[in-house]
């Protein structure tokens, strides 16, 4: 069975992992932490010495770490000893943490240049998601790396989407999460503005929910306690999606808008928003808590 080294094991990662080895994989983990590690070998992961020592005996090399600069840190290393000079010419390296398109690309550069293959394969689907395996995975790179990386991401996840070359997945996760980002504030402004008229949460949701305002931060993420009782709404808004991810997700597309030039004036003021949000106690409520700033800035009547 496909040996896979796997190296970060926070929140997202130790699941993942869990689900590979279930699924017969021969993993090899690592994490700065120590405590992750006992965590994850106490729930089936082999713990290696180092992340170089995984990546050397492993044939995919998967990385899900918080953020771009700590991947290509990884896989460069200090004086050239990262993780791309410890693996065996041809590794795939599969990285799922969530990234600038442009960190993806240059990360995937690099492998391909020390004579390794590389994936961006991000994921939607959050804690919950990586434990049932059911993650969503959004894959840039070479087809026939893809069809290589397949049979791993199957045990990792349930609808795996290739998106087309090198940084596309990241590509795909970010304007996802703008459109999440986005909807979530209509949505939310919808409720408070129905409030002020006098419009029951019940009723807007059952007219919305069945009409042009469908869409997911209503029908499965429904800002309100009542019409959606699973909404981390009727949950004291405990994430969910926390603020904090939301925040860094927009601050990666707000990245991406700059470097291309888009118009795109809603995603910017989403971003804008967030990261208020994510400066407070939103960090670590749901990202549809932001419900109740609208609430507080909206003029008293
Ligand atoms: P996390 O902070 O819980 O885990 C990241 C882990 O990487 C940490 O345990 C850290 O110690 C480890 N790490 C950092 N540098 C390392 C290194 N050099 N060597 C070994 N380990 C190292 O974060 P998370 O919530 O698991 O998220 C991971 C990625 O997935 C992020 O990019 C995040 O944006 C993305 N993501 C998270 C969620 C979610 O719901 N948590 C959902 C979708 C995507």
């Amino acid at each position: 069975m496909t040996t896979i080294a796997f190296i970060g094991l926070g929140h997202m990662g130790r699941p993942m992992a869990v689900n590979l080895a279930r699924a017969g994989f021969t993993v090899r983990g690592f994490d700065l932490v120590p405590e992750l590690c006992e965590a994850a070998r106490a729930a089936g992961v082999p713990i290696a010495a180092s992340a170089a020592a995984a990546a050397a005996e492993a044939e995919i090399v998967i990385t899900m770490l918080p953020a771009g600069k700590h991947v290509l840190a990884l896989y460069e290393g200090a004086d050239g000893s990262g993780l791309l000079a410890a693996a065996a010419p041809g590794t795939l390296f599969l990285d799922c943490s969530t990234i600038a398109v442009d960190e993806a690309r240059s990360a995937a550069q690099l492998a391909v240049a020390a004579g390794h293959r590389a994936l961006d394969a991000p994921v939607s689907g959050g804690v919950v998601g990586a434990e049932n395996g059911t993650l969503a995975f959004m894959v840039g790179g070479e087809a026939t790396d893809f069809d290589a990386a397949l049979h791993a991401l199957e045990a990792m996840g349930g609808r795996i989407v290739h998106c087309g070359g090198a940084g596309l997945g990241q590509a795909a996760k970010v304007c996802n999460n703008m459109i999440l980002g986005v909807t979530q504030i209509a949505v939310a402004e919808a409720f408070v503005l129905g409030e002020r008229l006098g419009l029951s949460h019940q009723a807007l949701f059952d007219v919305a929910s069945n009409a042009s305002g469908q869409c997911w931060a209503l029908t499965t993420n429904c800002p309100v306690p009542g019409p959606v009782p699973t909404s981390p709404a009727n949950n004291a808004y405990e994430p969910g999606f926390a603020g904090a991810l939301m925040a860094k997700d927009l601050g990666l597309a707000e990245q991406m808008i700059a470097l291309t030039g888009v118009d795109a004036q809603l995603g910017l003021l989403a971003q804008r928003r967030y990261a208020e949000y994510a400066a407070g106690e939103g960090a670590q409520r749901d990202f549809s808590g932001i419900i109740n700033t609208i609430r507080e800035d909206s003029a008293a009547q």
